[in-house]
């Protein structure tokens, strides 16, 4: 049998290695000290200067063989507020990382970057200052450009774009008009938020739970104008199949899907008539609809409320002074407000009637601000038996009234009746039984009850309706504020609202003088009759531009596309451009813009998508973005005292002793705790800080170490050290001061840098490095070509080549499929150190630690540029002296530039059961079995030595845990049986001296033999003789393979 040396792609090789715990927020115990105390501290902050500016090179990209593969790695563009915080950095560093592995797997990688540059704080900053919202927003890019060189990332500065510029916006403009032609744009008369902080229109999504804008904070007003909307319901089906696209092994989290589809808010649902009547006379006021997706608790409807705009409650506001007063009030309540007014004397009447005649069913009528006038029609039953809100809402505006409750969790039970302040009182959300005592449809499932109840209304000719509510609403995107977008429509008297024609695009906004920005207020664009009033393109007579601008979303809705042909004037993007570049293959972003960028940007996607622009976009399903990676936020140490609660400022910190800071003033120990990173919290750090004392390779690591990408990152500088100190022992090791002189006198690394095993140990077979196995002539073991060189290495060395197999495969596909960085930094840290601990115990070895070597600083590359460049430098300027003649050679001075040119390394899983082959041990005492465990086969070296033998496979039973517990010395069950104190065996020190281990099958099975058995009977049950049991195999395979599996992995 001839064991194939087949090249494995480590990504798409299995390596069913459990997942071992991660030394999170510990690094390797080794690397703080113990035995390497004197390392030699090298400055990490150096390297920065000397690489990064070779890696910004723009030939960079010809480091590697041109390619057709492309990569597009996208982080979030940064809105320019002038500073780069650690959650830009740890986007910034997630995207390189990424960016740089897909380069080194032989991609040609787009990793551009660009800035979000229209929107209020330019403007609001302008006003302030008295200075242009341009000039402010230049100032802040060109620092935030400065900090992020610093981090040292490599960003495609050539496509650089902002959105603020007429060659982006002319378009955005594009686009716009593009939507307009198409009926998706279009203008209308709306209630709709107002913040009177910042004198615009906000869209829903900007207003908070509490009603107050995201931005100012202030609380939103409600406004009735003429507003410019985009009508993304048209796609709000593909928008939400989507979303299963999206979810296809795992391209995009969970919890973003799952957001996402909630804010569709897709429901399905009846819409039914309530007739509403004054009590008294029974006068008809007229029906209201009122939708909902839970017709099964109608007999539980206990109220009705209106909406503050309903129709009905406007006309009865006429007559009632209370009801004007309580509707002028509601504009500061937030949008969950518990309060309500109940209509005196007015009364609904449940269409549940129709079912159960001469049932009491009429219920009272409140107007309500949690009822929205956009959702259904302004009316919504209110069953505070089976619903938290309107269990909510009934408690807070009745007194001691108790709930029905209809929907019950077990069969067959009647309704029940809840009471205030009772342990009861709680509403059943979930589906389950009608309670059996409600007439006609009682014991009915939920499911069952909303067919029956539909089919009997219907029947009763009550007008029903099948009816699906989203919660999804078109996109408002009209701003009445100047640093944004115009919108590029003209209004004409005879002629209504004409489109600005593609060639007069862009239309710029008027550069109005700085100074005019202080203290402005209002629209600057409707102050501007320069600007407003022009021509109208259809008759030419006066007419007057829009002067609204577009929601900045708008252009962070379509800027990826841009990218890819951003020179280009006439039009947004080539369609061939779109095709070979689209959709962006990893974005990478915080998870705040889980819900509206990435909203926005699908639905201006789908639609490009259905344009010529992006000819492909449909085989994508228009969708942007193929895998999402959100990562979580960064949080800060944070202290605060104890007592009061009051967050201290470092500078009120004594840290005389850094494991036991405390506070300066009173001694104590302060409080210590993670926290989004604020002014008020005196929590926030300066990344460029952390990259000036520690280098950016350090703090790049250090970053990715301390947590997965989608987790909360709490950065404690405390614990960079453990990181400094593994990249400075990177930096040591690279001087591979491991090679002794006698072998460095002829060391030669081979020319290929991603042999498969076999083919690596047969060169240095060529090279007389390996010698042949130790296997004596005339021995019934008989090789064939590929056994004989893994036999020629030593069992240790076997094993650290396994390893380094191992670790490649891991880290390779962390990188590529999982993106648990994290796993990278720590698979990395241990790999080092397995190098470092090897012993020199072959020419061999040190060829195999050379380029385990090698393959760690290529693996390391992405994640510590500069660290990985220096190691290589140093490690070839040690090889490259015996290979000047050899000048094709990869890592001849000649044709090496870069470690990026080197590309990943190739794990060679296939060769790890050969390597680290494994047996199924039966551990038998007295031929009864006890347990059995995987073991590593004897190796070929000892398998002619029976006593080695069996030493070597006791040896490594008593390593499991399961040996140990039987062979533990003096401890283990073993040792029990006898009661007498017995000394160890002379040659078998695992074993009581008066036991002897029989091997079978060089070593599938281990019976260990009490004297007496031994000596006595034969014990039936074993079944075999140790004078004629099978000791050698005549093939090594059939060892590696004793379980008749093929390949595996060690577990
Ligand atoms: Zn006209």
């Amino acid at each position: 049998m001839v064991m194939l040396a087949r090249r494995v792609s480590a990504v798409g090789g299995s390596c069913a290695r459990p997942r071992r715990p991660l030394p999170q927020h510990h690094p390797p115990r080794r690397l703080l000290g113990g035995g390497i105390a004197k390392e030699v501290k090298f400055n990490l902050r150096e390297l920065d200067k000397k690489w990064h500016a070779r890696s910004q090179q723009p030939r960079w990209h010809r480091l590697r063989e041109p390619t057709e593969k492309t990569a597009y790695v996208l982080p979030m563009f940064p809105y320019p507020s002038g500073t780069l915080h650690l959650g830009h950095l740890r986007v910034y560093t997630i995207s390189d990382v990424l960016a740089r592995f897909k380069q080194m797997q032989g991609y040609h990688v787009l990793h551009p970057i660009g800035w979000d540059a229209f929107g209020l704080p330019a403007e609001n900053a302008a006003i302030e200052h008295g200075m242009h919202p341009k000039e402010w927003t230049m100032q802040n890019i060109s620092a935030m450009k400065k900090q992020l060189r610093a981090m040292g990332g490599r960003f495609e500065w050539n496509c650089e774009l902002h959105t603020s510029d007429p060659n982006f916006y002319k378009h955005t403009q594009h686009i716009f008009l593009m939507l307009y032609k198409r009926g998706l744009a279009y203008q209308a008369e709306a209630m709709v938020n107002y913040d009177p902080v910042d004198k615009t229109v906000l869209a829903n999504e900007q207003v908070d739970a509490n009603g107050c804008s995201w931005r100012s904070g202030a609380k939103v007003e409600k406004v009735m104008l003429k507003q410019w909307f985009l009508k993304i319901k048209d796609f709000q089906d593909a928008l939400l199949d989507d979303l299963d696209v999206l979810a296809e092994n795992g391209r995009w989290p969970e919890r973003v899907l799952a957001m996402q589809r909630n804010w569709l808010g897709k429901s399905e649902g009846t819409l039914l008539p309530f007739e509403i009547h004054t009590k008294e006379s029974g006068t008809q006021l007229g029906s209201t609809e009122v939708f909902t997706t839970r017709l099964d608790t109608l007999f539980g409807v206990q109220y009705i409320a209106l909406s503050l705009k309903h129709p009905i409650v406007q006309k009865l506001a006429q007559d009632d002074g209370p009801l004007r007063a309580f509707l002028d009030r509601p504009q500061d309540l937030p949008q969950d407000s518990k309060e309500g007014y109940l209509l005196p004397g007015i009364m609904a009447k449940n269409p549940a009637g129709v079912i159960a005649p001469g049932v009491a069913l009429d219920v009272p009528v409140y107007v309500a601000p949690y009822v929205l006038d956009d959702y259904g029609s302004g009316a919504v039953m209110g069953v505070p038996g089976n619903d938290t809100r309107d269990h909510a809402f009934w408690r807070a505006n009745t007194e001691n009234s108790s709930i029905k409750q209809v929907i019950i969790g077990e069969e067959n039970t009647a309704t029940k009746t809840l009471f205030p302040d009772t342990s009861d009182d709680r509403p059943i959300v979930a589906k389950g039984f009608v309670g059996s005592d409600v007439p006609e449809i009682g014991g009915l499932t939920s499911d069952e009850a909303m067919n029956a109840i539909f089919e009997r209304l219907h029947a009763s000719s009550v007008t029903v309706e099948k009816k699906t509510n989203w919660r999804l609403k078109d996109w408002l995107i009209s701003r009445q504020r100047y640093w944004g977008t115009p919108i590029p429509i003209i209004h004409c008297a005879s002629c209504g609202t004409v489109p600005v024609p593609r060639s007069d695009l862009p239309v710029r906004l008027p550069d109005l003088p700085g100074k005019d920005f202080q203290k402005m207020t209002g629209n600057p664009l409707a102050e501007d009759p320069n600007w407003k009033i022009c021509k109208c393109p259809k008759c030419g007579s006066g007419a007057e531009r829009e002067t609204d601008t577009m929601d900045t979303f708008m252009d962070s809705s379509w800027y990826f596309f841009r990218f890819p042909d951003v020179e280009n004037m006439a039009t947004p993007i080539q369609p061939t451009r779109a095709s070979a570049n689209l959709p962006v293959d990893i974005y990478v972003g915080g998870v705040e813009h889980a819900i509206l960028h990435l909203l926005y940007a699908r639905f201006i996607s789908k639609f490009l998508a259905t344009t010529p622009y992006w000819p492909d976009g449909t085989a994508h399903h228009g969708e942007p973005f193929k895998h999402l990676i959100t990562q979580g936020m960064v949080h800060g140490k944070t202290y605060s005292d104890p007592e009061t609660g009051r967050f201290l400022h470092p500078r009120e910190i004594d840290f005389t002793n850094k494991a036991d800071p405390r506070i300066s003033r009173s001694g104590e120990e302060p409080k210590i705790t993670f926290e989004k990173m604020s002014k008020s919290k005196h929590n926030g750090v300066d990344p460029n800080t952390t990259i000036a004392k520690y280098g950016a390779d350090v703090t790049r690591a250090h970053m990715l170490f301390q947590a997965p990408v989608s987790d909360v990152l709490e950065w404690d500088e405390s614990k960079i050290t453990g990181v400094q100190r593994w990249l400075q022992r990177v930096i040591r090791l690279s001087k591979v001061t491991f090679i002794p002189p006698t072998v460095m006198k002829s060391f030669c690394p081979l020319p290929s840098l991603d042999l498969p095993t076999i083919e690596l140990l047969g060169a240095l077979r060529q090279k007389k490095v390996l010698k042949r196995p130790p296997i004596p002539d005339g021995s019934p073991i008989i090789l064939n070509r590929e056994e004989a060189l893994i036999a020629s290495l030593k069992p240790n060395e076997q094993i650290f080549w396994s390893r380094v197999q191992e670790i490649t495969s891991s880290v390779t596909k962390s990188y590529a499929e999982s993106y648990s960085l994290n796993t990278i930094v720590s698979d990395l840290m241990t790999m080092t150190n397995l190098i470092w601990d090897q012993q020199h115990t072959s020419e061999a070895m040190s060829y195999l630690r050379f380029t385990a070597t090698l393959n760690l600083l290529r693996m390391l590359a992405p994640i510590a540029p500069a660290v990985a460049e220096e190691g290589c430098e140093q490690l070839l300027a040690v090889a490259t002296e015996h290979i000047g003649h050899l000048p094709d050679h990869p890592l001849a001075r000649r044709m090496y530039r870069s470690v990026f040119q080197l590309g990943i390394p190739v794990a060679d899983l296939d060769i790890i059961p050969a390597l680290n082959p494994t047996t199924v041990c039966v551990f038998q005492v007295d031929g009864k079995k006890k347990f059995d465990c995987k073991i590593r086969t004897p190796p070929i070296q000892i398998l002619k030595n029976h006593k080695k033998t069996q030493q070597w496979v006791l040896d490594q039973i008593a390593a499991t845990e399961q040996g140990n517990e039987w062979l533990e010395m003096g401890k283990g069950k073993l040792w029990k049986i006898k009661a007498t104190d017995e000394q160890p065996h002379a040659e078998y020190p695992q074993l009581p001296e008066s036991w002897t281990p029989v091997l079978v099958k060089n070593g599938k099975l281990v019976n260990v033999v009490s004297r007496k058995m031994g000596k006595g009977k034969k014990d039936s049950s074993s079944q075999f003789d140790p004078a004629t049991s099978e000791i050698f195999e005549p093939r090594l395979l059939q060892t590696m393979e004793p379980d008749g599996r093929k390949g595996g992995s060690i577990e």
